[in-house]
């Protein structure tokens, strides 16, 4: 095994490194699992026996009756939400199954191998892999069948998927046969997705991925990459540094408001009181400007630009803004134009609004701008998650 990789690579392993690298530790370092998904445990039900049906020694097939009383033997529960979703998965499988059945049932054929489970190195780079079924054509090639559960499967992701690829490098160096074709079986549609052998190149990116992801995993490198959709769904979000910060939480979280105090204890209250509410009030403002900061110093060291808490997302935003040194000359420019007496009272947010309109005459903007200065912020928005 390469030094710190903790197992072998596998097509799922490489692609929640690369969906974000902390998701990956928490799974394969940690050893923390994920919790039970129902999609998984229907897949797997439906695979099994499909497993079951192709596993016979030598013709004939089993029988129909002998498949279903499988699947039903060896379902899986876990990761249902409640029995009657449970029980209309199970159905669905069952009528899945048994429409296979009829449709392959004619043509039944001993593959080579029925889930091949495979271990093998790719650039030097341990890896290992289940293909679900492995036939051998009739010129002595090999094709290789890879069956989904999901409810869809759109053809440029067929042809952009890169596992086939991995499958089709390991089984021509473990089995010593060319690969001809490659399919994803969509087993709800019925549909066979087939693609010829994948070209060198698809074969070389796949082995990029694979180094790299070696690279980054034996080096320790495991930062996270936060996005909402993924973080939003994701089992390790209350172990996430992102989200485990001191300071996002208490800048996400903010105290609640005090209930309005009655008038007539507001009249009672003396001015010492006032006074220090007043400086209480400063220094809560005082600390919103640090935790701002240091959330912006966070967001700068790890290249974030938005990061979530529990209740509210932090987002980073870039801000321009204008300031005139020489009033006066603003001022006459205005006059001159006309504009002075348009703006009522001329102010700078008004001017700065001149310069952000499209509208505004260019050369007026260009001499305006001759004018100012300049100024680029960034700056801390926090918005509530729906
Ligand atoms: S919550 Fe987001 S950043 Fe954290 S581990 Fe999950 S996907 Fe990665």
């Amino acid at each position: 095994m390469l030094a710190g990789l903790p197992r072998p690579l596998s097509y799922s392993s490489i692609t929640l490194y690369e969906e974000c690298p902390q998701k990956y530790k928490f799974r394969y370092i940690d050893r923390i699992p994920e919790k039970p998904k129902h999609y998984f445990s229907f897949g797997q039900s439906v695979h099994t026996a499909l497993e079951f049906f192709y596993g016979v020694k030598a013709p004939p097939a089993p029988t129909l009756d002998a498949v279903l009383a499988h699947y039903k033997e060896r379902w899986v529960s876990r990761g249902y939400k409640d029995e009657e979703t449970e029980a209309q998965y199970f159905q669905e499988g069952k009528d899945l199954i048994t429409l296979f059945y009829r449709k392959h049932v004619p043509d039944f054929h001993i593959p080579l191998f029925v889930e091949y489970h495979f271990n093998t190195a790719l650039e030097g780079v341990p890896v290992t892999g289940k293909v679900d079924r492995i036939d051998r054509l009739a010129d002595g090639r090999l094709s290789i069948v890879d069956y989904k559960t999901g409810k869809a499967l759109d053809a440029a992701r067929v042809a952009e998927d890169t596992q086939l690829a991995m499958y089709q490098a390991a089984c021509e160096s473990l089995l010593g046969a060319e690969v001809a074709r490659l399919s994803f079986y969509h087993l709800p549609s019925l549909t066979e997705h087939t693609l010829p052998r994948r070209p060198q190149e698809r074969i070389d990116g796949v082995k990029k991925r694979v180094v790299l992801a070696a690279e980054g995993i034996t080096k320790g490198d495991f930062a996270p990459s936060p996005q909402e959709t993924k973080c939003r769904f994701c089992d390790y979000r209350s172990l996430c540094p992102v989200f485990r910060t001191e300071a996002l939480k208490s800048f996400a979280r903010p105290a609640p408001a005090p209930p309005p105090a009655p008038s007539a204890a507001l009249a009672e209250d003396t001015d010492a009181e006032l006074a220090a509410t007043i400086d209480k009030l400063g220094s809560l403002l005082d600390e919103v400007e640090r935790l701002k900061a240091h959330v912006l110093a966070i967001f700068q060291k790890k290249g974030y630009a938005r990061a979530f808490g529990s209740r509210y997302q932090a987002v980073k935003e870039s801000k321009s803004r204008w300031s005139f040194p020489d009033k006066k000359r603003v001022l006459d420019l205005l006059r001159s134009t006309g504009l002075y007496e348009k703006t009522l009272a001329p102010s700078q947010p008004k001017i700065e609004a001149f310069l952000s309109d499209p509208a505004f005459p260019p050369d007026l903007r260009a001499r305006l701008s001759e004018l100012s200065e300049r100024t680029e912020s960034v700056e801390l928005k926090l918005e509530e998650l729906s």
